[in-house]
């Protein structure tokens, strides 16, 4: 493998990054640590405080009331201006910073949806894509929570597909107003938000263009709350647009450049959903370990018990795993953000553009986060056993609310792809990564120096195998594109498992980079130790992952002697990792329990 390429997006998988370049959660600045801890502030005192029963009873339709005025103590905190700029009334925050809103925000249960509407994909549209008139006039009321913020793309019948949009708009005869009509679903804060970013087509184009519509605009009805499976408490309705009268110059953005500005909007909200996942994961953690510690059965807390330690210690290692490649890309784009500034791009260029530089990032850590969320939600509600199904403890709500993470900003097989489909365009039309010249070198390198049982030096054996794991990628896709050739994209099955091996890696990598550079910066003993443990048992668990994906994928495409060769050499790749994993699980437990919350 290459050394790293600089700041360039994907490259993870053609070459080794150095511990030293990755940004690690341990370097959080004070200002970035009294964010979190003002956020959390704000979630014990306006959410947890009500008790986690009224919490989950909360329902928009019911309560939108309490909505309101859990928004109006969020403004008043400045929360609502997380996105935006000083000069707008923002907080201006770096990029990474935000994420750490998202992480602990994550906290007030479906409320952070509402928040996260309003700071991500409602307002960070006019923050990326609009001009200084549009930016001084929507941006201080959308940052004071004076102006309430929603995205309108879905439809009814686009989804997943969303540039398949009916909503269309016509210039008016004076050429003063594009004329909006159609409907929109599924939108978040709509009951009650002043303004929608509205994506339509304007006559027969072929790409959507996006619109700052205020609902004062008229020519707007407003759907009824949409009875839910979880976040309760947050607003989705339907839209329907019936003339509603749009000024040109609400046309945000080119002209046709609605889809695109949607794709490079998602990117932002996957990440933040990941950090939200973190946040989640974590909370679980917690409650859970408070519980288990106190109850006891056949006399024993049940804590003790390795059954429920076995789930305490994943959930600790997934919260760490995906933080590590959270807070690792996060920096990322913020550095190349001003890479891209000091080359003389615009503002909304450069923030554009450093996002799209990690949309394969973005979608690999909105799976293994929610994801994660997923496992952590559930092991909890069973941890809590019957008290996990009553509404009293929280946990139920936590399962309900998580449920939605594997479906918005794009579900998580459409994120899977994209993040395959990415690295594909970037290696093979952009020539931007030398996939091609990476694979060249894989069986060759397989059989020099790569046997992990022969690696020396801290965690060498786990780099290596993280090695291992991006030649594992290299090979089955190589293998399945000489293959399938263009038949590949229609393969999905291949192509999420290869998203698999993808995600799988560069979280693994991550972690262990983490945990690398705490050991060359010389951390104390006792916490590399647990960290360590950390990195191994993720890696242990990543590899399994992305063997029985390999496998998968070898045996879906290949047969008879290829099949034979290629499975050979996945094994080989995949061999088995050298470690206990109960006797990790219990240690990252341990350190949990003892603590009496997530500790890292
Ligand atoms: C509570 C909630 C809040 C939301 N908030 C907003 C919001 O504020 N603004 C907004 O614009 N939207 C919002 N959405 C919409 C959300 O983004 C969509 O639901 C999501 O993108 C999926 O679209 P869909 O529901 O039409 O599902 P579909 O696209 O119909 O997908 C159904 C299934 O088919 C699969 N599928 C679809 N296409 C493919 C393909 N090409 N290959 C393989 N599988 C495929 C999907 O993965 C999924 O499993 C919200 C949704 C919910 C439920």
């Amino acid at each position: 493998m290459s050394k790293n390429q600089g700041l360039k997006g994907g490259s993870f998988i053609v070459s080794q990054e150095v511990a030293k370049n990755v940004f690690i959660p341990e370097e959080f600045s004070e200002e970035q640590k009294m964010l979190g801890e003002m956020v959390q502030d704000f979630c014990n005192k306006e959410i947890h405080s009500m008790g986690s029963l009224k919490v989950a009873k909360l329902n928009a339709e019911d309560n939108m009331d309490i909505v309101k005025d859990t928004f109006q103590k969020a403004s008043d905190l400045g929360l609502c201006g997380v996105s935006i700029a000083e000069r707008f009334g923002g907080l201006g925050l770096d990029f990474n910073t935000g994420l750490v809103f998202s992480e602990n925000i994550a906290q007030s249960f479906s409320f952070a949806t509402t928040i996260g509407a309003q700071t991500s994909i409602g307002s960070l549209p006019i923050v990326y894509y609009g001009n200084e008139d549009q930016k001084e006039k929507y941006l201080p009321g959308i940052a004071s929570g004076e102006l309430v913020a929603a995205y309108a793309l879905t439809e009814p019948t686009a989804g997943s597909d969303a540039n398949s949009g009916k909503t269309h708009a016509t210039l008016n005869k004076e050429g003063t107003h594009y004329i909006l009509n159609g409907q929109k679903m599924w939108i978040t804060n709509g009951g009650f938000a002043d303004v929608f970013i509205v994506f339509a087509k304007i006559d027969d184009d072929k790409n959507l263009s996006a619109f700052i519509v205020e609902k004062a605009f008229g020519g707007i009805e407003i759907g009824k709350e949409e009875a839910k499976l979880g976040i309760k408490a947050s607003s989705t309705v339907q839209l329907f647009f019936t003339n509603c009268e749009v000024p040109i110059e609400n046309l945000l953005g080119e002209r046709q450049g609605g889809f695109k500005m949607a794709l490079n909007i998602l990117n932002s909200g996957r990440i933040k959903l990941a950090a939200g996942s973190v946040g989640g994961i974590k909370y679980a953690c917690d409650k859970s370990v408070e519980y288990a510690k106190q109850r006891v059965q056949f006399n024993k807390p049940i804590s003790d018990f390795g059954a429920v330690q076995q789930k305490i210690g994943q959930m600790a290692t997934l919260a760490f795993a995906v933080e590590s490649a959270v807070y690792r890309t996060g920096y990322n784009i913020d550095q190349k953000h001003q890479e891209l500034i000091a080359a003389g791009a615009s503002e909304n260029d450069a923030s554009i553009n450093a996002l799209r530089e990690y949309a394969i990032e973005c979608a690999i850590l909105k799976v293994v986060g929610s994801e994660g969320l997923a496992y952590a939600v559930d092991q909890g509600i069973q941890i809590f056993g019957g008290m996990g199904y009553s509404m009293e403890a929280g946990m139920e709500m936590g399962y309900r609310d998580a449920r939605i993470t594997r479906i918005y900003e794009g579900t998580n097989e459409i994120n899977r792809m994209l993040s395959v489909a990415e690295l594909m365009k970037r290696a093979y039309q952009a020539k931007e990564i030398d996939l091609m010249g990476a694979t060249k070198g894989v069986p060759v390198q397989m059989f020099s120096a790569i046997n992990p049982f022969n690696a020396k030096g801290f965690l060498g054996k786990e780099s290596e195998i993280v090695e291992n794991l991006k030649k594992l990628f290299l090979l089955v896709s190589a293998a399945a594109g000489r293959k399938l050739k263009l038949k590949l994209v229609d393969e999905q099955e291949i192509v999420m498992n290869l998203a698999d091996i993808l995600g799988q890696t560069y979280v693994a990598e991550s972690a262990l980079l983490r945990v690398k550079k705490l050991q060359e910066q010389g951390a104390d003993k006792d916490e590399l130790e647990t960290k360590k443990a950390i990195v191994q048992l993720y890696i242990y668990e990543a590899l399994a992952i992305a063997r029985k994906s390999a496998e998968d994928a070898i045996a879906s495409y290949a047969k008879g002697t290829e099949k034979f060769v290629t499975q050979r050499l996945a094994d080989t790749l995949t061999m088995t990792y050298d470690v206990n994993p109960k006797d990790l699980r219990r240690q990252v437990a341990q350190a949990v329990i003892n603590a009496g919350k997530y500790p890292f």
